[in-house]
């Protein structure tokens, strides 16, 4: 991992109108994301985590433009991804993939292998038939499976197997980042270590960068050098994976943690059992979106909005209880 930036996003939101009627006249907004800001350096692995339904997805989509994003910005290599011409967009699709949760439904069951990890390179243009051939050779064979499946079917391979020609598939046209949305958690727990070890494997090898998007936090701290916790559209706390799992400061992340077993049976974590349901996020709660939640709510926490903060170097946090004051304001 190298200092340099390559993905910025400041601000970003993405606002789903909801529309009515025979006018369509749109009577509400789905918060979705509601101002994300992180940096990813090159060769880094980010690792985004919270519960269904927190925006993390959509943030993955929204830096591809998969969804068009309400506003903020995203820089990649330090030019701005939404303000990008036609051209300009197909360059930054070269270099930067997605990997899709659901290996069976992510690629196409007509297709034969060699034309589903060849497509991209179809799309830009690269390549002779020949070459294509031989680069989708090179590739099944980088993600562990072997060059005669080129002219098998979907069908005809597992779960992991398949996720493994979705990874060859991003990677055909030499992407510097990938944003992996839940790539592990269709998979059997053995398959999951070997997945995780591959994307390892391939960040080493073609100095890749990675967003890995997650529900399960246990999952991404082995993969992760930072970690950001998203709850209701918005990160709030990122910190470096050693960091958060030994320091977590926000109390969504420490009941997150919580539910993570340990692997030693004379050791026992106190699980947090968070009360009620995650807010809507047509009617996200005003000023901490946690306060409803949270159990070590204080006075400020529906008045004020939390800052997002470094409290440590390279420790980030929107909560006011590290501020709190001996007289409980
Ligand atoms: Fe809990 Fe208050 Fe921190 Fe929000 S700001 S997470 S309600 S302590």
């Amino acid at each position: 991992m190298t200092n340099e930036t390559l993905l910025e996003v400041i601000g970003l939101k993405v606002h789903f109108p909801i529309r009515k009627g025979l006018f369509s006249k749109t009577v509400g907004h789905v918060y979705a994301v509601d101002g994300v800001s992180f940096h990813l350096r090159r060769g880094e692995t980010m690792g985004l985590v919270g519960e269904s339904g927190c925006g993390k997805t959509t943030v993955g989509r929204g830096i591809l433009r998969l969804v068009e994003p309400t506003a903020g910005s995203i820089f990649f290599e330090g030019r701005n991804v939404l303000s990008l011409s036609q051209a300009g967009m197909k360059s930054f699709r070269c270099n930067a993939q997605i990997v899709f949760q659901d290996p069976y439904a992510s690629l196409n069951p007509r297709m034969k292998i060699g034309q589903i990890i060849s497509a991209p390179l179809h799309i830009h243009g690269i390549g002779t038939r020949m070459e294509r051939r031989d680069r989708v050779k090179f590739l099944l064979e980088k993600v562990g499976l072997r060059a005669e499946h080129v002219d098998r079917y979907p069908h005809e391979f597992s779960g992991g197997q398949r996720q493994r020609i979705g990874v060859a598939r991003a990677l055909a046209i030499q992407p510097q980042l990938i944003i992996g949305d839940e790539p592990f958690s269709a998979l059997d727990v053995s398959v999951q270590a070997q997945v995780i070890n591959l994307f390892k494997n391939l960040q080493n090898e073609f100095q890749l960068s990675y967003v890995i998007i997650a529900h399960n936090l246990s999952v991404v701290r082995h993969i992760s050098d930072r970690i950001a916790v998203m709850y209701l559209g918005k990160i709030v706390e990122i910190a470096s994976s050693d960091e958060l799992l030994e320091h977590p400061l926000h109390p969504y992340t420490v009941a997150l943690l919580s539910s993570i077993p340990i692997p030693n049976p004379h050791l026992k974590r106190k699980r947090i059992i968070l009360e009620g349901d995650v807010p809507s996020a047509i009617t996200p709660p005003d000023h901490c979106k946690f306060h409803t939640r949270c159990p070590q709510r204080f006075g400020p926490c529906n008045q004020m909005d939390p800052e997002f903060r470094e409290v440590a170097p390279d420790h980030w946090v929107a909560c006011h209880l590290p501020f709190k004051k001996d007289d409980g304001s």
